[in-house]
């Protein structure tokens, strides 16, 4: 058992074992709603929204890895937390060859794969069928499980890696940081990209200071620090995240110069980091017509900038050891 101590200098006890039992348990237990009960649900707006970003960053990478290959190439994909599928429509649109589908939560896998063979009869049915992408299925903890052992052909060359909502879980330890970029990185052919997406901890620091607690939120969101604020730990900076009933776990501070620097370990640079709202900004007129086809999206953006203070500098002066 570790402790962590928290800035009311109460003494929380890590299980010896991590996080990713209670994790997995959380996502295993969460129920799967129809589509009919998502839209009455208060974060239904903000669903889409967030995979309004996921399709647009998901087609801007396959384009740029189409464009530098010849037609008709094959194109591997790896979803690292891929949970219950959510994008596996993203990936049929996006004309993949292969997905190797990977989550630490086997029940959320099982239904990922039930998803995608509807998918896949839905499309034998229909007279004007398209090809389908082949998939494999992996339950396993990326923080902790080299993937590529796991792989049907473990010298396979991924044309891309997505990681959506799940990175921050592998910043637990350093140990489990290194093995999560690892497993993102290590079969990335040249020219290849990792994309995800993560929540901004600057962003939590700032709120959380600023609200005098160790906790902040409204009627939909609660966020529950369990960590020192004032000298946020590079990894195993622990929050408790719950999100209107979907989300409801321990979750981990990402301190982003950390992130890049071990990706650089790892064999990769940095392309491109942007807000949501910044990404909205540059992609909203593209993206124009999904937006139409996604309900409630005429209210975008669904929130304001809200960016707070709060810089690397501020918040993470004690990282210089390690980013040296
Ligand atoms: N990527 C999916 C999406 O965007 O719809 C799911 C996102 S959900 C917020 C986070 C997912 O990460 C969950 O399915 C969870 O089980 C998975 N996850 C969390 N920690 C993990 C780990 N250590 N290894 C593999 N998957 C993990």
């Amino acid at each position: 058992v570790t402790r962590l101590k928290t800035n009311e200098g109460e003494i929380i006890e890590r299980p010896s074992e991590g996080y990713g039992k209670i994790i997995a348990t959380h996502y295993n237990t969460l129920e799967e709603k129809g589509l009919h009960e998502r839209s009455k649900s208060r974060i239904f707006y903000l669903r889409n929204f967030h995979n309004w970003i996921k399709s647009m960053l998901i087609n801007e990478y396959l384009t740029k890895i189409k464009d530098g290959k010849r037609h008709n190439s094959p194109i591997h994909v790896l979803d690292m937390g891929c949970g219950k599928g959510g994008d596996l429509l993203k990936w049929r649109k996006g004309g993949i060859t292969h997905l190797i589908c990977n989550d630490i939560a086997d029940v959320s896998l099982d239904q990922c794969k039930s998803r995608y063979y509807d998918m896949k009869n839905r499309n034998g049915r229909d007279r004007n069928s398209s090809f389908i992408y082949t998939i494999e299925t992996i339950a396993a903890d990326f923080t902790k499980v080299r993937l590529r052992k796991k792989y049907k052909d473990p010298s396979i060359k991924l044309d891309l890696v997505s990681c959506q909502f799940a990175f921050h879980y592998g910043f637990e330890s350093l140990t489990q940081a290194e093995c999560t970029m690892h497993n993102a990185a290590e079969c990335l052919q040249p020219g290849g990209f990792f994309i995800g997406t993560i929540l901004d901890s600057n962003d939590l620091i700032a709120r959380i200071r600023k609200s005098g607690a160790n906790i902040f939120g409204n009627g939909i969101f609660k966020v529950e620090f369990e960590c020192d604020i004032n000298k946020p730990p590079l990894f195993g900076g622990k929050y408790h995240f719950n999100l209107d009933g979907v989300v409801d776990c321990p979750e981990f501070l990402v301190h982003f110069s950390t992130l890049i620097k071990l990706a650089k370990k790892y064999g990769l640079k940095l392309v491109r980091t942007e807000k949501f709202y910044d990404f909205y900004q540059r992609m909203h007129v593209d993206g124009q017509q999904l937006m139409g086809n996604m309900k409630g999206l005429e209210t975008f953006p669904p929130y304001p900038n809200t960016s707070l203070v709060g810089t690397d500098e501020d918040d993470y002066t004690h990282a210089e050891e390690f980013l040296k």
